[in-house]
């Protein structure tokens, strides 16, 4: 296959500027053929991991390759593909959790407007198609000309560490508060 054919069929969008993220992230889980929903949580290095807020039932963290800055995802600690599966408090709790995230990147990243959404099955998109997880992506006026979520490149402005130090502290000063 020419190079050429092969750019024509891959997504090109983030891949590009975050590829040797992904890659690192692809290989580690793929080698130890492990779900990364399921393990990341449970080590307690949230810093490294980019895990930014826990509660009862699910956790956020920041996506290793954003669409956007500060683009979050919901995740249950649930390893489950069906929304079906989760429980009434489950739903809830996510739902819930999807609002807060959106008012954290609202208050730190000063978010003009959001896209709000699920990949569900690897048909659909779902880079981890076993774990159902929702993706929270902040927008701006003028932060681009196409949808991130179907495909163009982004120029991350901002290191992941520093993303991830920001919303950790808002985060959490909410939970405290509660
Ligand atoms: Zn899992």
């Amino acid at each position: 296959m020419s190079d050429s054919k092969k750019d024509k069929e891959k997504p090109k969008n983030h891949d590009l500027l975050w590829a040797p993220w992904r890659m690192e992230y692809i290989s580690d889980s793929h080698r130890k053929n492990e779900c990364i929903f399921c393990t990341l949580p449970k080590s307690s290095d949230d810093r490294k991991n980019l895990i930014v807020f826990r509660n009862t039932h699910v956790f956020v963290i920041l996506n290793r390759y954003p669409y956007n800055n500060g683009h979050l995802m919901v995740v249950p600690y649930k390893h489950t593909s069906e929304l079906s599966a989760l429980s009434a408090q489950e739903k809830l709790e996510l739902f819930n959790v999807i609002q807060n995230s959106q008012q954290v990147l609202k208050k730190v990243m000063a978010a003009q407007g959001f896209n709000i959404g699920a990949n569900i099955g690897t048909v659909a998109g779902a880079g981890i198609d076993a774990h159902i997880h929702f993706h929270v992506v902040p927008r701006w006026i003028g932060d681009t000309n196409c949808m991130p979520v179907i495909s163009c490149t982004k120029v991350i402005s901002e290191s992941l560490g520093d993303t991830w130090e920001k919303l950790y502290k808002e985060f959490n000063k909410k939970r405290r508060k509660k």
